[in-house]
């Protein structure tokens, strides 16, 4: 028999824990066990109704055929308009790409740019899928650790100790998933007199978060805080989020010119361009009434305040009120060293979000996952009844830890 073996490539990553962990809460589902998931980071709203008729429109009068491979002139026009009129950034359609999810724009951003050897800065905890995908390229992810004192924020020292001659990206991601951080404009041209300093270094800022803050700091992002950064900047966001979209599949990116025909070069021979139905469904998104994104926003909010209130009133559990995204990040330290009902000891984070998936019945994500322990992530993307019933439940299996 002829033995399968991996590429190098992906000998070096592994599947994502955020979606092995809803995996097994599936399964424990499957077999009769009663679990409220929380281990995902997708909005419970429905696509907004225009959005799902403009794809229907687009259907039948047949755009369903190949796209061009940046996107549909429309959409890039729509993303060109969106960073003007939202974020005040300037960029012709042509600086525009389109891709098959956020997740698209940084793969082809990344293959585009990276070689064996070189480095990319990624802030922890980070978004589980950045590590692995600069792995996928033979690049190294050089990890920065934050903290819960620096308001999970990157500072400029550390920023400046992770440069090395090798470094190619910095990825930036705020609103931040898994903590809700929030970068100021401030903190923001802190880290750009910093990068100031090295030109080498480019900016990938992930905005897919954009629309969900909570605290009194302003969304900013890097190319209009920092503009003297623009022409090193890709700044990238998505309808996932924003607009419940997350099986469109549609994320999109500006940036500047060479990069851009790069990302195209590489969708050309991936993927083409994004399934024309979703462009034209994500032009409605972006176009269309906004009204939803501020009562989903205050929906959100509401959410975020109950999660939080209610895991401080837990004894020993300690969450920072988050000022962005849809997450909480609580620190479980209080709980290492215990024992469960069943007897396991819990000797990490991960030990603590299984034993509350099958003894507590609530499925979270580990700190370990995003990189930094002894948390875990929360997503209040639920619905206040699920989310009251999980804080109960969260409440009476931390009691029963001795
Ligand atoms: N960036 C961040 C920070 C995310 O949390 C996600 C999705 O979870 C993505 C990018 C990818 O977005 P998409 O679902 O559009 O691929």
């Amino acid at each position: 028999m002829t033995q399968f073996r991996k590429s190098a490539a992906l000998s070096r990553i592994q599947p994502a824990a955020t979606i092995a962990i809803t995996q097994k809460a599936r399964d424990l589902r499957s077999q009769g066990h009663d679990i409220i998931s929380l281990s995902i980071g997708e909005p419970d709203f429905d696509t907004p109704d225009h959005v799902k008729t403009a794809a229907a429109e687009a259907v039948a009068r047949g755009a369903t055929k190949y796209p061009p491979i940046p996107g549909i002139p429309e959409l890039r026009q729509a993303i060109a308009d969106k960073f003007a009129r939202e974020n005040g950034l300037e960029y012709a359609p042509s600086q525009t790409i389109v891709c098959t999810g956020g997740k698209q724009v940084i793969a082809n951003a990344l293959l585009a740019t990276l070689d064996e050897g070189d480095e990319v800065i990624i802030p922890a905890p980070y978004w589980v899928s950045y590590t692995q995908m600069v792995a996928m390229t033979g690049a190294a992810p050089v990890v920065v650790q934050t903290t819960p004192e620096d308001g999970f924020l990157l500072t400029p020292a550390a920023l400046e100790a992770a440069i090395t001659p090798k470094t190619r990206w910095l990825i930036l991601n705020s609103p931040s998933n898994p903590t809700g951080a929030v970068y100021s404009t401030d903190t923001l041209r802190a880290l750009a007199d910093v990068l100031e300093r090295h030109p080498h270094v480019w900016v990938l800022s992930d905005d897919m978060y954009e629309h969900l803050i909570y605290g009194a700091t302003p969304f900013a992002t890097m190319a209009a805080a920092a503009p003297n950064l623009k022409d090193r900047t890709l700044t990238m966001n998505g309808v996932s989020k924003a607009y419940a979209m997350t099986g469109w599949r549609i994320g999109y990116a500006a940036g500047p010119q060479p990069l851009i025909d790069a990302m195209v070069l590489a969708q050309g021979q991936l993927t083409s361009g994004a399934a024309q139905p979703s462009q034209w469904a994500a032009l409605a998104a972006l176009t269309g009434p906004q009204d939803a994104l501020e009562v989903q926003r205050k929906a959100f909010q509401q959410r975020r305040d109950l999660v939080v209130a209610r895991l401080n009133a837990i004894p020993g559990m300690d969450c920072p009120t988050p000022p962005g995204a849809f997450y909480v990040f609580p620190s479980c330290a209080a709980f290492l060293g215990r024992h469960t009902p069943a007897g396991k000891r819990i000797e990490t984070d991960e030990d603590f979000c299984i034993a509350l998936m099958e003894e507590g019945g609530v499925a979270t994500v580990h700190g370990a996952a995003f990189g930094q322990s002894p948390f875990f992530r929360l997503s209040y993307a639920a619905s206040e009844a699920q989310l009251t019933e999980a804080m109960n439940r969260i409440t009476t299996f931390c009691a029963t830890l001795e």
